[in-house]
């Protein structure tokens, strides 16, 4: 756990959030400012700032994280409409919170722009 991290503090149960998914390795909730109908956040529970801080030990762990994702947005009903995964990296990424994460939304139709 990083020290002043929110996501580290929302895994550790410090912080309250609305959890759609947990298990050793990952954590799913709803974003606190939902960007459409349907908005998660991904993480790992292991603290990694950002896609820069990734090594090749990661590369499993990654890969199970994408199909995490894929899985919640059947479980919230978004296959059939289609939906977005962005993972955002930096500050030009427009990254807030330095744990990296998955957002996951849907529900609605997304602009086509990508930034
Ligand atoms: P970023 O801009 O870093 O890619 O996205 C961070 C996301 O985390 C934002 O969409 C923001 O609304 C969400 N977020 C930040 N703090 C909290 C929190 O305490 N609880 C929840 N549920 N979401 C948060
Ligand atoms: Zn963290």
């Amino acid at each position: 756990m990083a020290s002043e991290c929110i996501f580290c503090e929302i895994i550790a149960g410090k912080i309250f959030s609305d959890v759609v998914y947990e298990d050793g390795e990952f954590l799913a909730f709803r974003d606190i400012q939902p960007q459409a109908p349907n908005h998660l956040v991904i993480i790992p529970k292991q603290h990694i700032a950002s896609l820069r801080d990734l090594t090749e030990k990661e590369e499993d762990l990654m890969g199970r994280l994408i199909l995490l994702a894929s899985k919640l947005a059947k479980k919230e009903g978004l296959d059939s409409m289609g939906y977005r995964l962005a993972i955002n990296t930096g500050d030009e990424g427009g990254q807030a919170v330095p744990h990296l994460h998955v957002h996951l939304l849907g529900g609605r139709k997304l602009n086509d722009q990508l930034g």
